[in-house]
């Protein structure tokens, strides 16, 4: 019963959620260092949901992110936000206009864009500025360890494996995670 009831928990959002949702592009959407391929033209493969160029370079999301994407827009109240130090912003920009998630190009998809190499505290910075969203309720999932220094700003890092990107299970993690830690700050502030 106890096993059935925190997988119970594990694939459901919780009572709280982030504001915002924020991805890091390279191994945490796409296999991929984006800037180190040949970039576009790209042709859009609609049944593989994939990008080719003519070297024969192929770029995809990761498997689980398309389900990740759609979770995040049931949410009433969250936007999605990209904050990628990429020395290739307008390739990244050409590919999220190409790939699809239910019909949908992932542009439309996204709220925000920091797309430029720089430190991802500018990132957060500016995300917060545009937004008008305090950086304590952004959710933001990277997998370099290096970008954790978004932490100082209160945002909420999540490290993902650069093997599979952005997971369902890291996902519910992360989110379960913020729950508990901003409960955590409203109990100590209004004595709930
Ligand atoms: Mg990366």
């Amino acid at each position: 019963m106890g096993k059935q009831k925190g997988e119970h928990k594990q694939n459901s959002l919780p009572d709280r959620l982030p504001k915002m949702i924020v991805f890091d592009l390279d191994y945490t959407l796409w296999p991929e260092w984006i800037d180190c391929t040949y970039g576009p033209p790209y042709q859009y493969d609609a049944e593989t949901n994939r990008l080719e160029n003519k070297y024969g370079e192929v770029l995809g999301l990761f498997k689980h992110v398309p389900e990740v994407f759609r979770i995040i827009k049931s949410m009433p109240d969250t936007k999605i936000a990209i904050a990628s130090r990429t020395g290739a912003p307008d390739w990244a920009m050409k590919a999220l206009k190409m790939l699809q998630i239910n019909d949908t190009v992932m542009k439309d998809w996204i709220d925000h864009f920091e797309i430029y190499p720089s430190s991802k505290i500018r990132h957060f910075t500016a995300l917060q500025a545009k937004s008008g969203i305090p950086c304590n309720q952004m959710v933001f999932f990277d997998d370099e360890w290096r970008n954790r220094e978004v932490e100082t700003l209160g945002v909420h890092f999540c490290h993902v494996n650069s093997r599979d990107g952005v997971t369902l299970d890291v996902f519910y993690n992360a989110l379960h995670k913020f729950a508990q830690q901003s409960r955590f700050v409203q109990t100590k502030l209004t004595f709930e």
